[in-house]
């Protein structure tokens, strides 16, 4: 039913995640209850269960798919004795590997203090009730204040420190005068990089060092005789957590303030409706939903639904279709400029250039009306 698949889709994304961030998952487990237990999430027969699993297996880490309340995190640990990460954690955690630039790095460092903060309070309040404060209240009270401090401090000066660099990447956004700007977007690992990679590495020119100051990658591409700017952003995924939204406003600006977007999805990836449908969640939210837009559907290389038709997690509508039918599909059919590609290949690239310079001259002639 409805709800059941919704639970396997999300679970399907945490995994990937999981992936993602350099973990393979070994088992899932899942409950039922009208709501979650306030003190352990789950109910202490399922932590039971997970807990034998757990020390049976070996496993190290157990993800859960929603954001844990600190004291549940502190009861959960106790509970099913291994390292517990919730979803934002697990996020933060992919963002804190793949943060290339001091700025991304700054950015990302704030949002885990931001996460940590309220954690840290609550973790003393749950000690102290539980403890009654006595004894351990006067030493654990001063130390806790005194990371407190640190954290606070921390915060304000990464803040500041931002907002220095928006002041500067927003000065950057300006300098760029009325050249037409491209943004990537798409969920993250569906080959924007590449992509990237390639549109200004092959016959297409590129000027590497222009803007290398922001930390998405912009680059100057001309197709035919068309320049235009080319940004590379951040990875879109489902439920971003709140600390991230705020803590990306910079790099999101890019989009929010680009012409075109060209949305790049991983076909060969079993859930790319839900990826499409989170970036388009994204793009609302951000008020970025009425640009004109590319779809690319990446990876036809690695499309491999035929082999698939045994896995019990593809849905039945998916077994033994073809690469063609997929894209006589409601893919085609899209309100969008659609193409299919692959980008590490570079397959069908004379189509997507001829796409790209298609929209870009509209933009162009409707800001330049009166040139020739
Ligand atoms: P990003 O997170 O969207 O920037 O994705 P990347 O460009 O980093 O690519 C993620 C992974 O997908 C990398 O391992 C790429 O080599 C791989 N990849 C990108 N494009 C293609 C493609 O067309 N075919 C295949 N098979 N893999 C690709």
């Amino acid at each position: 039913n409805q709800s059941e698949e919704k639970l396997t889709e999300y679970l399907d994304e945490l995994e990937f995640l999981a992936f993602t961030a350099g973990a393979s998952v070994d088992k899932r487990f899942t409950q039922r209850l009208t709501k979650p237990d306030s003190k352990t999430f789950i109910g202490s027969g399922k932590a039971q269960e997970i807990r034998d699993y757990v020390k049976e297996n070996e496993i190290g880490t157990v993800i859960f798919d929603d954001e844990l309340s600190p004291s549940q995190l502190k009861n959960l640990e106790k509970e099913i004795e291994v390292k517990i990460l919730d979803r934002t954690n697990l996020i933060l955690d992919i963002f804190a590997q793949r943060a290339q630039t001091s700025y991304a790095r700054t950015q990302v460092e704030l949002a885990q203090y931001e996460y940590l903060l309220p954690r840290l309070t609550r973790m003393w309040t749950h000690l102290e009730r539980q403890q009654g404060g006595i004894g351990m209240r006067g030493p654990g009270e001063t130390e806790i204040e005194t990371d407190r401090r640190i954290i606070r401090d921390r915060i304000s000066l990464l803040k500041d420190k931002l907002k220095t660099i928006d002041r500067q990447m927003a000065t950057q956004r300006n300098n760029r005068g009325k050249m037409v700007r491209v943004a990537l977007v798409g969920y993250t690992n569906v080959g924007k990089s590449t992509l990237m990679n390639a549109l200004s590495k092959s016959d297409v020119f590129a000027e590497d060092k222009l803007f290398a100051t922001l930390d998405t990658t912009v680059r100057k591409v001309v197709i035919g005789n068309l320049p235009f700017l080319l940004t590379d952003t951040v990875g879109f995924i489902r439920k971003l957590p709140t600390q991230l939204v705020e803590s990306f406003k910079s790099t999101l600006d890019e989009v929010r303030e680009a012409d075109l977007l060209i949305h790049v999805v991983d076909i060969s990836h079993e859930s790319f409706e839900d990826h499409i449908n989170s970036v388009n969640q994204t793009l609302m939210e951000i008020e970025a939903h009425q640009k004109p837009m590319i779809m690319v559907f990446n990876k036809i290389d690695a499309f491999a639904y035929e082999q698939k038709a045994d896995d019990d997690l593809s849905p039945e509508t998916r077994k033994n279709i073809s690469l063609e039918e997929w894209m006589k599909t409601w893919m085609s059919k899209s309100k969008y400029p659609t193409v299919f590609i692959s980008a590490l290949k570079k397959e069908n690239f004379p189509e997507l250039k001829k796409m790209i310079y298609d929209e870009v001259l509209k933009i162009h002639i409707s800001r330049f009306p009166y040139n020739d």
